[in-house]
């Protein structure tokens, strides 16, 4: 993930707590800002839409 600070592209995750959500805790190599992320699913019509493009494409197999 790119640093929302500094827009750096090398960050590393630190910590990540997991549940039906998973927060991350992340912290940019080049500025030293830590923030957290939320990854939670997500199903709707445009990711089934965006899926079956990427499936047309080849790039991905269910
Ligand atoms: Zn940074």
């Amino acid at each position: 993930m790119i640093c929302p600070r500094c827009a750096n592209e090398k960050t590393s995750v630190k910590k990540t707590m997991k549940g039906f959500k998973n927060t991350r805790l992340r912290k940019c190599e080049k500025c030293g800002y830590v923030w957290l992320t939320e990854e939670k699913p997500v199903k709707d019509k445009e990711i089934i839409e965006y899926l079956e493009y990427l499936e047309d494409i080849g790039e991905f197999k269910k």
